[in-house]
């Protein structure tokens, strides 16, 4: 609508339904107000930001507790929003490597996925 807020007596500021995101490796602040506009993701606003944000700074922002997937012999390590494609990684890598990968969630538990997952 407007970029002018520094007109007192206006209510924008009350009216805090944006949710926003924060990330200090950027040290800047987010609101998901495109996502939301201009995206149209609704409640899954703050998962393609933090897609996106990974995409194109490299990084998720804080709100967002990763996936994170390493190899224990190689370099080779990534970092995902949601165990699924983490656990994808891992599997794949596994497979085609023979690899060990660990899969740790930055909320705590972690696994390891060997190349004689289960199918
Ligand atoms: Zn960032
Ligand atoms: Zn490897």
């Amino acid at each position: 609508m407007s970029d002018h807020f520094d007109g007192g007596g206006l209510e924008a500021d009350d009216i805090d339904d944006t949710p926003t995101v924060t990330c200090s490796r950027c040290e800047a602040e987010w609101d998901l107000e495109y996502e939301l506009d201009t995206l149209r993701v609704g409640n899954r606003a703050l998962e393609r930001f933090a897609l996106d944000h990974k995409r194109h700074a490299g990084h998720f922002p804080d709100e967002v507790l990763p996936w994170c997937v390493a190899c224990e012999q190689c370099p080779d390590a990534d970092e995902f929003l949601t165990e699924r494609p983490a656990r994808r990684w891992a599997e794949t890598h596994a497979r085609h490597t023979g690899h060990e990968v660990s899969l740790r969630h930055a909320d705590g538990g972690s696994t390891t996925v060997d190349a004689e997952t289960d199918r």
